[in-house]
């Protein structure tokens, strides 16, 4: 029977010979993300961890990450909670303030790994499809059953297959053509599905489908997922991962998919969410003009060195427009070295950039850079629901490094390529 990378890796999980979309399947993940949600997800269970400990001190890989450094003393006290949980439980993969956004740690740190699952207590868990992982998000119940029994059941998706042929023209990025996707198919076009990529993918950095693979859930995906090819090879070598450590999953070629999308990636231009919802996409050039008060670079998202690398590069000799300020975020504490290293961060500082600490920070509306009634900011995250920076009368505006850097300059949203050629 032919078979989907989420069929594939769903029986060898499940230990079934196969299986079919709809059918439930009970699971053995290899690893739980959970990140400064731990102290809420352990509240739930104290009694049972109290009892019986954790299903096993290598299953959960925990970051903090959402508000550091603690804005609150509510805050750090959770993140107290969650310290004296990772070693009274010897928990082996915890990484600490600084470190970085979770989901680029766990591929930084070999974690994701081709063929693996992983599911998380957030949603942008899908992200490792990247490598070529199944991972998702799943609720903080279920995380915390899961923490104590390492089992969990998910339905088999359907999948969708998504052809990218032809080659991206210059100045337009993976962002663009994860933006175009989402307005193209809605919000809820691949509503708990399987997203596979196929086409032209070799043009794509690992970098690259990082991007593309965090936003499936903004197109309601389960899962979206790269298949294994040299370039994630040689990322893989590159942090130490050898390939005799990952058993890489491709789907049959006749495999049978719910539906199959085509796009014409040279035909695809610099795109723009607008408030409030990631699938109100249009093209930049079609808002061109519209002032902003604030600018983010940086999230799980965005934040890796080509993304600060591209900024840099358009900053290079100019300054952020006195009206605007431009928040920088690495994705890790990795990202931050090299990028200091190139001299990256001393551009982006010159230029007018405030550098925040690698982490979440301003995405989700709890701290550093919150936005005041009215203002507009363009960022390279991954949402913009009405409040999800911390004003619910303010708006968001989701775009690439490279459009959000040109219009920093501008103080205005400008097509990239205006400043690029
Ligand atoms: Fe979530 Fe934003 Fe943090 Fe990514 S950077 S994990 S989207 S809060």
């Amino acid at each position: 029977m032919s078979m989907t990378f989420v069929e594939k890796l769903l029986s060898n999980y499940a230990g079934e010979k196969n299986v079919v979309p709809g059918q439930i399947v009970t699971v053995h993940p290899d690893h739980l993300l959970t990140h400064d949600n731990t102290a809420a997800i352990i509240k739930k269970i104290e009694p049972e961890l109290k009892k019986y400990g954790v299903f096993s001190k290598s299953l959960p890989i925990i970051v903090l990450d959402h508000v550091i450094p603690a804005a609150s003393e509510k805050t750090s006290t959770n993140h107290k909670v969650i310290r004296e949980f990772v070693k009274t439980h010897n928990i082996e993969n915890f990484f600490d303030v600084g470190i970085g956004v979770c989901h680029q740690v766990v591929i930084e740190k070999g974690l994701g790994l081709p063929g693996k699952l992983l599911l998380g207590s957030d949603s942008h868990t899908c992200s490792y499809g990247a490598v070529g992982a199944f991972s998702s998000g799943i609720d903080r119940t279920e995380a915390a059953s899961l923490m104590l029994t390492g089992e969990t059941w998910l339905k088999v998706p359907d999948s969708i297959k998504i052809m990218l042929n032809g080659i991206l023209k210059f100045g337009v990025y993976a962002k663009d053509v994860v933006l175009h996707i989402v307005g193209d198919i809605s919000a809820s076009g691949a509503n708990y599905c399987s997203v596979e990529y196929h086409g032209d993918i070799d043009q794509f950095s690992i970098a690259d489908r990082f991007t593309i693979a965090n936003m499936g859930i903004e197109m309601g995906a389960k899962n979206s997922v790269f298949f294994v090819d040299a370039v994630t090879e040689i990322f893989l070598d590159s942090i130490g991962v050898s390939s005799s450590s990952y058993n890489p999953i491709f789907p049959d070629r006749d495999a049978s998919y719910l539906q199959e999308l085509e796009y014409d990636l040279s035909e695809i231009v610099p795109m723009i969410a607008c408030p409030h919802t990631v699938d109100n996409v249009k093209p930049v050039a079609e808002i061109s003009g519209l002032e902003i008060q604030q600018c983010l670079i940086g999230t799980c998202t965005n934040g890796r060195l080509s993304d600060l690398k591209v900024v840099a590069d358009i900053l290079k000799g100019k300054q952020v427009n006195s009206n605007v300020r431009l928040l920088i975020l690495p994705a890790s504490k990795d990202i931050l070295e090299k990028a200091l290293k190139a001299g990256i961060i001393e551009t982006l500082i010159k230029s007018g950039g405030v550098l925040l600490p690698p982490g979440c920070g301003p995405c989700l509306g709890a701290h550093q850079g919150i936005l005041a009634p009215g203002e507009r900011c363009l960022s390279t995250a991954n949402r913009n629901f009405k409040g999800r920076m911390g004003c619910k009368d303010a708006e968001i505006y989701l775009a690439s490094p490279a459009t959000v850097a040109a219009s920093a300059i501008y103080g205005k949203i400008i097509d990239p390529r205006e400043v690029m050629k």
